[in-house]
């Protein structure tokens, strides 16, 4: 990749994520719509190339969307059930950002296994949302089937090889610390407390907890 390539790559990766945080500023101030669409309005043109546009037109859309799906998830944990059957690559976008803007939101932006929270000044975070069971398996976006993760903790928990208990506490695998393998300070979590978040509604749902453990965690 050329110099050039990067730097637009670059340019664009923080042009969506201002857009972003830009739109969920303006949706808090009560006016979502006018100022979003205002965004992309023919003056527009001037400024991007039209796949661009179109790109970041699209980004909108997905953000927008996402974050009403997040506000939708936060308050239906208060009532009932949710069963997400979600299949367009547009709908499967909206809800994938959505359930992550939630868990990070759950947890203030924190691993719920190693503690770490990180965040740079434009709101970039080192932590995602992780499904406990994966949403391919059930399509339940509910956040009690759901962690936030930095992304090394993440890959470890999907590989089984740290689990959470009944009791919210960190299980490490015995494969962490076998031949060849330097686990730092993952080796170190077993046995700790979870990070919970600051509201006990959202805790870990025991049925996922308990699938976790019986389907993926290496216990040898
Ligand atoms: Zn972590």
């Amino acid at each position: 990749m050329s110099l050039a390539e990067c730097c637009t790559i670059c340019f664009i990766k923080r042009l969506l994520h201002d857009i972003d945080f830009g739109l969920l500023t303006t949706i808090l101030s009560g006016q979502p719509f006018v100022i979003h669409f205002a965004s992309f309005s023919p003056d527009s043109s001037t400024y991007f190339a039209p796949e661009l546009r179109q790109r970041l037109i699209q980004q909108g859309k997905i953000n927008l969307e996402s974050y009403f799906y997040s506000q939708d998830l936060l308050k239906k944990v208060k009532g009932k059930e949710i069963k997400e059957t979600a299949v367009s690559e547009q709908e499967y976008a909206v809800r994938d950002q959505g359930f992550k803007r939630t868990m990070r939101r759950i947890y203030d932006h924190r691993c719920a296994l190693c503690g770490i929270r990180v965040k740079t000044a434009e709101e970039h975070t080192a932590v995602v949302g992780a499904h406990i069971i994966p949403w391919n398996i059930n399509h339940n976006d509910d956040p009690r089937n759901g962690l936030s993760l930095c992304r090394l903790c993440h890959w470890t928990f999907d590989e089984g090889l740290m689990t959470v208990n009944l009791d919210y506490v960190v299980r490490t695998s015995p494969q962490l610390n076998s031949l060849g393998n330097m686990a730092a300070h993952l080796a170190l979590l077993n046995q700790r407390n979870m990070i919970r978040p600051a509201d006990s509604d959202f805790l870990p749902d025991p049925d996922s907890l308990s699938w976790h453990m019986k389907k993926v965690f290496r216990r040898r």
